[in-house]
C-alpha cells in the first residue's frame, strides 16, 4: 500500500479533530480556553498524571480539548454554566477570589445567600469568621490568600451539594489548584474536606493532621459555620491553624 499524501494526511486529520470537536460539543463544552504556546508542559496536572497510551483515547473523551491556564481562562471556560441543576436558583457564581499565586488557599463547601448574592465566596457571618481567622489569626490579608468553594452555585436552603452537581463543580476546583499550586489548602469542614480527600472518615477524626491533595499539604478543620454553632471548638481550629503557621514560615509541622 502506497504511503498518504501530505494532503491525504491533512484532511484525515482535519476530518479526526472535526469530529473530536463535535464529540466535545455534544459533552456540553462550550469554550475553548487559550494555551500558551510557551507552556504547553502546564497542562500536565497533579491529579492527571501522564497516561499510558492505552488510557489517552478515554482521557480525550472527558478532558476538555485545551486546558485553561489562567483563572481567567478557566472563569470563561465556565461560563453561564448550565451543567447541573444549582444554576437555576443562582443569582451568582462564585468561583473563588484572593491572590492566583496564593501559597494558602482555603477550601469549602458551597456558596450561602450572602455569597450567592454579592458573588464571592464566604462574606456572610461564617465568612467573617474566616476573614477573622485569616487576618487576626495569621495576620495576613484576605487578598494573600485564594478562597473558593467545592461546588459554584448556591444550593437550595444551603443544604448539601448532591453528587451530581460534585462532580459537575469538581474538575473547576481541580483546575483551580492546579494553576495556583499552593503550598497548602485548608479544608473547611466535612463536606469539604471528604470530597477533597475522597473519603467519608468524620471530619472531627480528620481534622487537624496533615493529609496530602496530590502532593499539596492539606490541613483538614470544621467548617466556620460549624464554628458557630460551637463556639468551644475554636480552640481546637486555632491549633490547626498553628500547624499551618509552623509550616508556612518553614518550621517543621
Ligand atoms: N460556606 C461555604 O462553604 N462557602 C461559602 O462561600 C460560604 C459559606
Amino acid at each position: 500500500m502506497s504511503e498518504p499524501s501530505d494532503s491525504e494526511e491533512l484532511a484525515a486529520l482535519t476530518t479526526a479533530l472535526k469530529r473530536h470537536l463535535e464529540r466535545r460539543q455534544r459533552a456540553g463544552v462550550r469554550y475553548l480556553a487559550r494555551v500558551s504556546p510557551a507552556q504547553p508542559q502546564a497542562m500536565t496536572s497533579a491529579e492527571s498524571p501522564k497516561p499510558k497510551s492505552a488510557e489517552i483515547s478515554k482521557l480525550a473523551e472527558t478532558q476538555p480539548v485545551v486546558r485553561p491556564e489562567s483563572l481567567e481562562d478557566l472563569r470563561a471556560a465556565i461560563g453561564d454554566c448550565q451543567r447541573c441543576k444549582l444554576c437555576s436558583g443562582r443569582t451568582h457564581l462564585v468561583f473563588g477570589v484572593g491572590n492566583p499565586r496564593a501559597k494558602l488557599m482555603f477550601v469549602g463547601e458551597g456558596p450561602g445567600r450572602d455569597e450567592d448574592l454579592k458573588g464571592e465566596p464566604f462574606v456572610g457571618r461564617a465568612g467573617q469568621l474566616l476573614t477573622d481567622i485569616i487576618t487576626k489569626g495569621m495576620g495576613l490579608k484576605r487578598e494573600d490568600v485564594y478562597i473558593c468553594n467545592v461546588v459554584k452555585c448556591r444550593p437550595p436552603e444551603n443544604r448539601n451539594p448532591e453528587p451530581d452537581e460534585v462532580a459537575a463543580c469538581e474538575p473547576f476546583l481541580k483546575r483551580q489548584i492546579d494553576i495556583i499550586r499552593p503550598d497548602i489548602i485548608v479544608g473547611l469542614g466535612k463536606f469539604a474536606v471528604q470530597t477533597l480527600l475522597n473519603s467519608k472518615v468524620p471530619i472531627s477524626k480528620l481534622r487537624g493532621v496533615w493529609a496530602s491533595y496530590h502532593g499539596i499539604k492539606l490541613m483538614p478543620t470544621f467548617h466556620p459555620a460549624y464554628l458557630l454553632r460551637n463556639p468551644a471548638d475554636k480552640k481546637l481550629v486555632w491549633e490547626d491553624i498553628k500547624q499551618v503557621i509552623k509550616v508556612m514560615r518553614g518550621e517543621n509541622a
